[in-house]
């Protein structure tokens, strides 16, 4: 897993500042430039950069408004903010310190001591985003975990559009287990996680491990007759596996129980879709295996 280039945005009504913080680190990091603060709060929520350089004194919207911006919004609450600024004041500095900024530079700076100051708070950032991810995928398989897929589900979506979910549960895995053991279990969880992933996603599209040999598909914008197509194409690939099973079945196949719904007015994803889609999964269990059943819910 790269890790794609850390982004700062610099923040200053002079532009000659703006070129001499660019020019510092225009090396190492990806730079965007703001001159005014509405600008930089319009393009903190649009970047979600690492890190932002913030002026204190600018017209209109000064740096430590421009700084209770950030915080009142989820997206750019926990962007670290360096005030770098000519009030040398302490208070000034205390100020900044208290509504949470990351450090705190006066002007005129020596650029070595800056440039040092910003790589160690963008190798926090970059070790905070590590463990965040980490967070939130299943080290088994390296598909989204539950965690992940249930932020997922507290979204909200256009009212009036279609939604999908699916719970693959893979046949008969605990004699495979029992036959085989965890390790050669575990192996053909991995096996399977990569062959769901290889199956091409649509835009939004998540696939998690829910636990166990359960996996769940979240389909945003797919109505039944998509999402189900998908998911019969998911367990084609697990059956394309060909890893050998016990009672007298040639190969690991899975079940798939989905259920399609339109999103209300309140735009929040139906709580019994879970249930429905368990459901689901039950009569293809109970009518064979390796097969997908779909329902769908109304007046949600
Ligand atoms: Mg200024």
């Amino acid at each position: 897993m790269s890790a794609p280039q850390q982004q700062i945005l610099i923040v200053d009504d002079h532009s000659a500042n703006r070129r001499v913080l660019y020019e510092l680190f225009k090396d190492n990091y990806r730079i965007i430039l703001a001159k005014n603060g509405p600008m930089a709060l319009a393009l903190a929520q649009k970047h979600l950069p690492d890190l932002i350089l913030l002026d204190v004194v600018m017209p209109e919207v000064n740096g430590y408004e421009v700084m209770s911006g950030l915080k009142a919004e989820p997206a750019t609450r926990d962007i670290p903010v360096i005030f770098i600024t000519a009030l040398e004041d302490q208070s000034y500095e205390e100020r900044g310190l208290l509504l949470g900024a990351a450090d705190y530079i006066i002007k005129p700076f020596y650029p070595p001591i800056v440039r040092a100051r910003v790589n160690n708070h963008m190798q926090w950032v970059r070790q905070r985003h590590l463990l965040e991810r980490f967070a939130l995928l299943d080290p088994l398989t390296e598909l989204p975990n539950r965690r992940r897929l249930e932020d997922t589900l507290k979204a909200k979506h256009a009212p009036g559009s279609s939604v999908s979910l699916a719970v693959l549960d893979v046949d008969h895995f605990k004699q495979f287990n029992d036959r085989y053991g965890h390790a050669a279990g575990d192996r053909a969880l991995q096996a399977l996680a990569g062959a769901l992933h290889e199956v091409k996603q649509n835009e939004g599209e998540l696939m998690a491990r829910f636990g166990g040999e359960e996996f769940v598909i979240w389909l945003p914008q797919c109505d039944r007759a998509q999402a189900s197509r998908r998911c019969e194409e998911l367990r084609l690939a697990v059956s394309k596996l060909r890893i050998p099973h016990v009672e007298g079945k040639l190969k690991i196949s899975c079940s798939i129980g989905g259920v399609s719904a339109v999103i209300g007015h309140s735009g929040g994803v139906p709580d019994d879709l879970f249930e429905t889609a368990d459901g689901q999964l039950y009569l293809a269990k109970s009518q064979g295996r390796d097969r997908v059943h779909w329902s769908e819910l109304s007046g949600c």
